[in-house]
């Protein structure tokens, strides 16, 4: 992972990612600690260009508001667009740069790009350092004694739930800078948010954009909601979780930060402390399976589910209901709709549409993946995918097959009073709510959907779902 080629002379090239933060940032405060210059960059690359619409949106907003925290301490990010071997090699050149750094990331499509990268600049006589941040457990630092990675969470948040996770670093307040800057693309003009037409409107406030924004939704999060947490997370209608990961996603907090906290809250007796920190160890899970298989994120993990006969035309009408919010089954329109009007969905929504789709729907599981890659500002490669997989069956540590979540009994467990429905269903209210007219605000035009329609009946009855799907399990032999 490291070079020891010494940093003795020529500024540091830092390769900013999804590492958007000051506070707690190994790498940087790594690169600073040489005393050479650093020089921060920031480069649209074609895995940055391929993301969904919300999460490439809500990257750009990270990076510009990250270039205005670092100009505040006299630091400059710059902007660069193209192949990073080549960005990098055209850097290294303007500055006379010797290292180039940046935060590991443990997606395949990162790992496989960031080691190209790494050979090129190797090969050029450069040195090279990747520094962790983005977990807390290096994937190959968590095993069991029998294999070489976890396939089941509760023994690896047995394994890690009491090892010492490092004290987060400080903020950073000041910058070696280079004596002269490089040039610097316009951000603005990358124009990220283009796919997000009129829906970046609507989205704007739920988000809370940049480290000090993570920090308050951490602190609010302790100071209140945690006490209840192992309950509240399950209500969909109240402000029950964290909401940090949006924040996570871009690493406008580090994973450290809010496990320190998380441990802090535990030892002052907060009831909900260890589940939360159980959850921030399902995201480290998450990477954990997404390095040791990374067929996790484009392929069954379980391969008997190959030969399932399901669904792969994203087009039907049925798919397309599912996608609008528009199936007719209360739960599943509600949680859709929740997504198109603030870029993220509560987790139990999650569950309950990833299973209708798989299950009632019996489509792909990687329809549903690629939809919230579009929709969602949390987007998370290793988590979603997992979250699917886990959903579908067909994941490692996965829900059943033959668990069919029945999204009315679930909503008369989750939602008692009513509140999720009435916040995002305009069609079923005499006076509806402003969230769930804003939902016609959000979504495209050429959808031709108004709030006075009927509300839909549905469009699969859940038993009969319920049944068509097991029919179809037992049929494969599962
Ligand atoms: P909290 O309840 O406050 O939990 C704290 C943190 O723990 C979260 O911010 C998150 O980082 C982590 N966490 C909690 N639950 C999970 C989980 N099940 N898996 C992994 N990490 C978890 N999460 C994403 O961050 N991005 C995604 O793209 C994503 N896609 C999902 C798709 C499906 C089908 C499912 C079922 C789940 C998905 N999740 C995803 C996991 C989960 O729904 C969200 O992490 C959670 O809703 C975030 O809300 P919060 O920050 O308030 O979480």
């Amino acid at each position: 992972m490291v070079t020891t080629h010494p940093i003795s002379q020529g500024p540091v090239i830092f390769w900013l990612r999804r590492d958007l933060r000051l506070s707690d940032h190994p790498g940087l405060t790594k690169a600073l600690e040489t005393g050479q210059p650093v020089i921060p960059v920031f480069i649209r690359d074609d895995i940055l260009c391929s993301t969904g619409a919300a999460p490439r949106w809500r990257l750009g907003l990270a990076a510009q508001h990250f270039a205005c925290s670092l100009s505040a301490i006299e630091a400059k990010l710059i902007f660069r667009t193209g192949d990073p071997v080549q960005v990098l090699r055209a850097l290294i050149q303007e500055t006379g740069a010797s290292h180039v750094m940046w935060s590991r990331a443990y997606d395949p499509a990162s790992i496989a790009r960031d080691k190209a990268v790494k050979a090129a600049l190797k090969d050029d006589g450069i040195g090279v350092e990747s520094v962790p941040g983005h977990v807390m457990f290096e994937p190959w630092t968590v095993a069991p004694k029998t294999a070489s990675y976890y396939k089941v969470y509760t023994p690896m948040w047995k394994s890690v739930r009491d090892r010492d996770v490092p004290e987060p670093l400080p903020k950073i307040t000041k910058w070696t800078a280079p004596e002269t800057w490089p040039k610097s693309e316009d951000l603005t003009s990358w124009d990220l948010g283009k796919d997000m037409q009129r829906g970046a409107g609507v989205v704007r406030p739920y988000l809370a954009v940049g480290e000090d924004a993570a920090m308050e939704r951490l602190s609010s999060f302790l100071a209140g909601p945690i006490a209840d947490y192992a309950t509240d997370r399950d209500l969909p209608w109240k402000p029950g979780t964290s909401r940090l990961s949006e924040n996570f996603a871009y690493g406008e907090i580090s994973p450290h930060t809010a496990w320190h906290d998380g441990q802090e809250a535990l030892r002052a007796g907060k009831a909900g402390a260890e589940v939360f920190l159980k959850e921030l160890v399902w995201r480290e899970f998450a990477y954990h399976l997404a390095f040791h298989t990374p067929q996790i994120v484009d392929q069954n993990w379980r391969s008997e589910w190959d030969a399932f006969p399901w669904n792969e035309d994203d087009t039907t009408p049925e798919v397309t209901a599912w996608k609008q919010g528009r199936t007719g089954v209360p739960f599943v329109d509600a949680a859709m709709r929740e997504m198109y009007v603030t870029g993220t969905m509560h987790n139990r929504g999650r569950m309950i549409v990833a299973s209708y789709l798989t299950k009632h729907l019996m489509s792909h599981w990687q329809i549903g993946q690629r939809w919230f890659e579009e929709c969602l500002v949390d987007w998370d490669p290793a988590a979603n995918a997992m979250g699917w997989q886990w959903s579908a069956g067909s994941g490692p540590d996965a829900t059943p097959y033959f668990r069919v979540f029945n999204a009315e009994t679930q909503l008369e467990k989750f939602d008692k009073s009513g509140s999720y429905v009435a916040a995002w269903i305009a069609e079923k209210a005499a006076k509806p709510s402003q969230t769930a007219l804003s939902y016609f605000d959000a979504i495209p035009r050429a959808w031709g959907l108004s709030p006075s329609a009927r509300y839909p009946a549905p469009i699969v009855a859940m038993d009969v779902g319920r049944k068509r799907a097991l029919d179809a399990y037992a049929n494969r032999g599962f």
